[in-house]
């Protein structure tokens, strides 16, 4: 039997803290002998996530609720919306299938809209034209490769449409500093900036909202008795999505990293960008992102479609991994092809023309160098 080819260079290397920083949080898991249901680490946790997310001068409070994956976390923040079945929902048509296949599971209808072609953002201007030609019930704008939604332009399209907002900023820890006008769900995946192996928080300002979601992650059951029922009674049909402490003890361990890893990734994108522009020049187009953002990825546009194939082409052939990320767009994809979508220019040119090429810490100076000839060579052998 074949091996599969391993490339030589990577497209991700995952940086999850080491058996070291693990340690005492294992061992605190040891002491209490608690694993799940809402444990001292979980608790911990979600504490110090929302207490990320208070900036100076801003009133409201933060909630963060953990929960198995970011996939579960975006379901759940729509039944927490109690909508009627089938009830429309807009979502981008450049994301990963979690974004369309969470709103099928949470019994409602997806539209797929277009993307932005600066920021490759579902924006409140497609969603609010969207919005008079369809009767929508929610819009989940997607944080495109870790890019932060403008949570104040939501909370203005929140406030004229009356439409719920559920930011999907799955790969935008770091980057999207406010949850908007309902919430915005992280991924904790192994491949997102801050890691826990799997696992997702969804972050809101509503004390409401994210006691529905905490008790739609535990199978719905009511642990409040604040609604005149039996403590333990079940009053909402839920799933079990709930974070168990061994995965709280990694994101915990994560976090007390994050202040470095996050500046080695600011430092290792901006070095990159250096290499890659110097050997390609204005050929190459970028996603607009603020210029500190922390990344997990790396996409790039290349002039047309043919050039892209060319330049995957040669980059394989050096054993450099590429992939097409959040492509096919999600009305293409097979199990999504009977969904109704508006039309979508912008994505389509974007995935006509994009590849994600490697992007992780490892990435050494001679690689960025390696990586941005083979482009450059692919560019010009027209
Ligand atoms: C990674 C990702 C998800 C899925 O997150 P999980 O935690 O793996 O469920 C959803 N949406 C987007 C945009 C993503 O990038």
């Amino acid at each position: 039997m074949q091996s599969p080819v391993v490339p030589r260079i990577p497209l991700l290397v995952p940086e999850l803290p080491t058996l070291e920083a693990l340690t005492p949080y294992l061992r605190r898991i040891d002491q209490r002998r608690w694993y799940s249901n809402f444990g001292p680490l979980v608790s911990e946790f979600e504490a110090r996530i929302a207490a990320s997310f208070r900036q100076p001068g801003q009133l409201q409070s933060s909630y963060a609720v953990t929960v198995g994956n970011a996939t579960a976390g975006i379901e759940l923040a729509l039944r927490a919306l109690n909508l009627p079945r089938d009830s429309l929902v807009l979502v981008p048509a450049l994301t990963f299938v979690a974004t369309a296949t969470a709103v099928l599971s949470a019994g409602l209808t997806p539209v797929v809209a277009d993307v932005d072609s600066e920021q490759w953002l579902l924006t409140p201007e497609i969603a609010l034209d969207a919005s008079e030609r369809l009767p929508l019930r929610a819009v989940i704008p997607v944080a495109t490769f870790g890019c932060a939604q403008d949570a104040a332009a939501w909370t203005r399209f929140h406030a004229a449409t009356g439409l719920p907002v559920i930011i999907d900023a799955a790969a935008a820890f770091g980057n999207q500093l406010d949850p908007g006008p309902t919430c915005a769900v992280f991924s904790l995946h192994a491949t997102k900036p801050l890691a826990a192996g799997e696992g997702g928080v969804v972050v809101t300002h509503d004390a409401a909202f994210a006691a529905t979601v905490r008790q739609l992650s535990n199978f719905g059951i009511d642990l409040s008795g604040a609604h005149g029922v039996p403590v333990g009674s079940t009053t909402l049909v839920g799933t079990n999505a709930k974070m168990s402490e061994y995965h709280a003890a990694v994101g915990l361990a994560s976090l007390d990293a994050w202040p470095h890893t996050s500046q080695l990734r600011r430092d290792c994108f901006e070095r990159y960008f250096v290499v890659i522009e110097s050997a390609c020049g204005s050929q190459l187009q970028w996603q607009a992102m603020h210029c500190s953002a922390i990344r997990s990825v790396c996409c790039v546009l290349l002039s047309c479609q043919m050039q892209r194939d060319r330049a995957e082409t040669e980059l394989k052939l050096r054993g450099i991994a590429t992939r097409r990320w959040y492509l096919p767009l999600i009305h293409e994809h097979p199990a999504f092809q009977r969904l109704q979508h508006l039309p979508a220019p912008c994505a389509q040119d974007i995935g006509r023309r994009a590849l994600g090429i490697p992007f992780h810490l490892s990435l050494d100076q001679d690689a960025m160098t390696e990586i941005a000839g083979t482009i450059a060579v692919a560019l010009t052998t027209a």
